[in-house]
């Protein structure tokens, strides 16, 4: 049974995840500064949702990581790969669409326009 909790979660995953990529295209990413900026966001996510999300991400080809290694273990830097910067694009689109609709007084009437039925392309 998924609790309400884990349908806030995932709901709000998704957006995360843009934010993530928002962020490595425009400068290598670590953790532990990405926890903060997404606090600043209003995301308070740990440590244990985070990293399995970056690995979830960088095992779909979204991010690629390398180890900070050397003696200081400095923290493993992620960046943006060309299927990111992609899907990126095409989640700027979709978000686009969706804030408009969120702030118009009524969302389209389902049914009333069949221009995009025929892709299914998430
Ligand atoms: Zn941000």
């Amino acid at each position: 049974m998924i609790s309400v909790t884990n349908q806030k979660r995932e709901l709000f995953y998704g957006l995360i995840r843009i934010h993530v990529l928002l962020h490595a295209a425009h400068e290598p990413i670590f953790g532990m500064a990405m926890m903060e900026e997404l606090a600043h966001h209003g995301y308070r996510i740990g440590p244990g949702t985070l990293y399995p999300l970056l690995h979830g991400m960088e095992r779909g080809g979204l991010l690629k990581s390398v180890s900070g290694g050397g003696q200081g273990r400095r923290p493993r830097v992620y960046r943006i790969t060309a299927a990111g910067r992609r899907a990126l694009e095409k989640a700027r689109e979709k978000v686009d669409e969706l804030c408009h609709e969120l702030h118009e007084a009524h969302p389209r009437e389902l049914g009333s326009g069949r221009e995009k039925s025929a892709r299914y392309i998430v």
